[in-house]
């Protein structure tokens, strides 16, 4: 799960960083019957303002007043969805950068005694993460002994274990 918001990886205009901090502020420009909408980001190394465009030249009545008055209201929950849509995203030509942004909840260890456990890895947002990563996390195990494990069949899951993983995914763990 987000337990912040992430970098916005795209270079700087102003100079040669690749990371851009989302400010969590709006700007909102109507010109007669036509707006503009833009997320405010800061470059995380000389602190240049970026406009990524969220809504170009749309007539007003076209726009749902609630997203506007989400806008003008700064609401940080439409920073959180605009970052993570993928038309916005490909609009201004960024990704993510979600490391130290995130963190994995197990809910607790006290399943992991048994012979064999089950687990279900649920993703509150699509967060580009090695699997065998959150499994030595969540089972108290090394990557090396996660990775072992794979290789010997002893976990096993429908997905590949080996690259990033963005979307829930079950896997068995065998002792
Ligand atoms: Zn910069």
């Amino acid at each position: 799960m987000p337990t912040c918001l992430p970098l916005v990886h795209r270079r700087c205009h102003a100079c040669a960083s690749e990371r851009l901090r989302p400010s969590g502020k709006f700007r909102v420009n109507a010109n007669h019957k036509l707006l503009d909408a833009w997320l405010l980001a800061l470059c995380t190394a000389c602190g240049e303002t970026a406009k990524l465009t969220v809504l170009e030249r749309m007539t007003v009545r076209s726009i749902r007043p609630e997203l506007l008055d989400r806008l003008h209201d700064n609401d940080p929950g439409l920073t959180a969805e605009l970052l993570q849509d993928p038309a916005v995203q490909r609009r201004n030509r960024f990704d993510l950068d979600w490391d130290d942004a995130w963190r994995l909840d197990t809910g607790g260890s006290d399943h992991l005694d048994r012979d064999m456990i089950d687990v279900a890895v649920r993703f509150a947002a699509r967060i580009p993460v090695r699997p065998a990563r959150l499994i030595a996390e969540g089972c108290l195990l090394s990557r090396a002994e996660v990775d072992r494990l794979i290789t010997e069949g002893k976990i096993v899951s429908a997905v590949r274990l080996g690259g990033k993983l963005s979307g829930d995914f079950t896997f068995t763990l065998k002792r």
